[in-house]
């Protein structure tokens, strides 16, 4: 297929990209390890550029931060607009109507009929954080309730709810007490009735203590896994019955990835508190939690909050997001992505029996390898070898899952449909040069 979106011209890192590489390696930590072997230049829409004038094509979508595309031209100029006027006050010291018009927006697409408040954080694990805090304080209970597969951050208390250890807890112990760990339903390795979740539970933990239960929607980086439908309401009802809250983790599902603002919404159920960030201010930090306004509103004065949380110039890219989401109709562009996704993974699974399954919610769509489809072993090794030829290729994609052998894209919501053609055909290509 004719490239028009991609150009490598250069062995991978090209001369300029390794020289910055090479000062890496002295200069930062082995710890933050690099999906992309080159350093970027500049990057718009769904494609990145590196130093030596290579383009790629970013199904990344900088780690699902990009729901809008890389520099959306009405974000940049909220963002100059903004830092002409003021960059920061800290809101608890001078506040600003740009993050009350964010909050009651975000109020506003919420699910629920319950008047909304939200409070910004700066990053998904803080958001995580203190939506377990405003749970402690409104239940007056301690114990957190989560599931495998999550991830949910990588700060003390995130990271003992986040599942996965390597990488992500590797010699970080000792973790946070009063963590309970739940199976989340996973249709394709381990299927389990609700009946016997809530029998799990009761031999867990005291549901009397039980302040919070914490869940995605969609799990994202343990997978890309979907749940039932009835999964979501079980436990609306679960916590109900037993009086403790329900907060959706939808720093990754959220800001439109899964054809609604925030993926709850397919479920026909209102979370008392929803965690976002990512995608929300288009490659600003941001994240926050919104909530029903009497749960909100039950932390003291002066116990929430951080120097640069809900920074005015993130708030303001925000606001453009929002607007592009609603203008550009992302919401409807994730289901036709997801569409064109499916149909072009169905393709390559027809082809390689590598596939085990194609799976997804809207645009967040990805597929499981595995060696053996009865077994269902996972095929990890070759995962890595797929996605490193897709990238020498000039397609960027992650992984996903416990055992790391999920293809997974988090493409753009504003990429054409000749770019994802031409993403897939670089895939099928990385495909068969490993497995032909
Ligand atoms: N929660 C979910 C569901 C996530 O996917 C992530 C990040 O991938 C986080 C929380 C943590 O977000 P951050 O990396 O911004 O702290």
């Amino acid at each position: 297929m004719e490239r028009r979106y991609v150009s490598v011209k250069t062995e991978l890192p090209g001369p300029k990209s390794k020289e910055v590489l090479e000062r890496k390696a002295k200069a930062v930590p082995r710890a933050l390890a690099n999906l992309a072997p080159f350093v970027v230049a500049k990057a718009e829409g769904v494609t990145v550029e590196d130093l030596d004038g290579n383009r790629f094509l970013d199904f990344s979508g900088g780690w699902g931060v990009m729901n809008v595309g890389h520099n959306h031209p009405r974000v940049v100029a909220a963002v100059k607009g903004q830092a002409e006027r003021f960059l920061h006050t800290d809101f608890t010291a001078v506040p600003y109507g740009v993050l009350v018009e964010l909050a009651e927006r975000i109020g506003r697409l919420a699910p629920g009929a319950s008047p909304k408040k939200t409070v910004f954080f700066n990053s998904g694990a803080e958001a995580v954080e203190n939506a377990v805090k405003i749970s402690r304080a409104a239940t007056g209970r301690k114990a957190v309730i989560v599931f495998e597969h999550a991830f949910h951050g990588r700060t003390y208390l995130a990271m003992t709810m986040t599942h996965k250890a390597m990488p992500y807890k590797a010699g970080f112990g000792p973790y946070m007490p009063d963590v309970y760990r739940l199976p989340y339903p996973y249709p394709y390795r381990t299927p389990i009735a609700m009946e016997e979740l809530e029998r799990r539970l009761l031999a867990l933990v005291d549901p009397r203590e039980v302040a919070c239960v914490v869940v995605e929607p969609v799990i994202g980086e343990g997978g890309f896994i979907v749940p039932p439908p009835e999964f979501f309401p079980f436990l609306r009802g679960l916590a109900d019955r037993h009086g403790f809250l329900f907060v959706a983790d939808e720093v990754q599902t959220g800001v439109g990835r899964t054809g609604r603002f925030f993926a709850s919404e397919h479920f026909g159920v209102e979370p008392d508190l929803i965690t976002f960030g990512k995608s929300i201010a288009g490659g600003l930090p941001l994240s926050g939690v919104v909530g029903k306004a009497e749960i909100m509103d039950r932390p003291i004065p002066g116990s929430l909050g951080g120097t640069y949380v809900g920074n005015p110039v993130a708030c303001a890219a925000a606001m453009a997001v929002l607007d592009v989401v609603e203008e550009e109709g992302l919401l409807a562009r994730a289901e036709h992505i997801g569409t064109l996704l499916k149909k072009g993974l169905e393709r390559i699974q027809a082809r390689f029996p590598i596939v085990g399954e194609v799976r997804g919610l809207g645009a967040m769509v990805g597929m499981e390898l595995v060696r053996d489809r009865e077994t269902k072993e996972p095929a990890t090794e070759e995962t890595g070898r797929i996605q490193r030829e897709a990238l020498r290729r000039g397609l960027i994609f992650p992984t996903a899952g416990i055992y790391g052998n999920v293809v997974r894209f988090l493409v753009p919501l504003v990429t054409p449909d000749d770019a994802l053609e031409e993403g897939l055909s670089i895939l099928e290509e990385a495909f068969q040069s490993v497995l032909d």
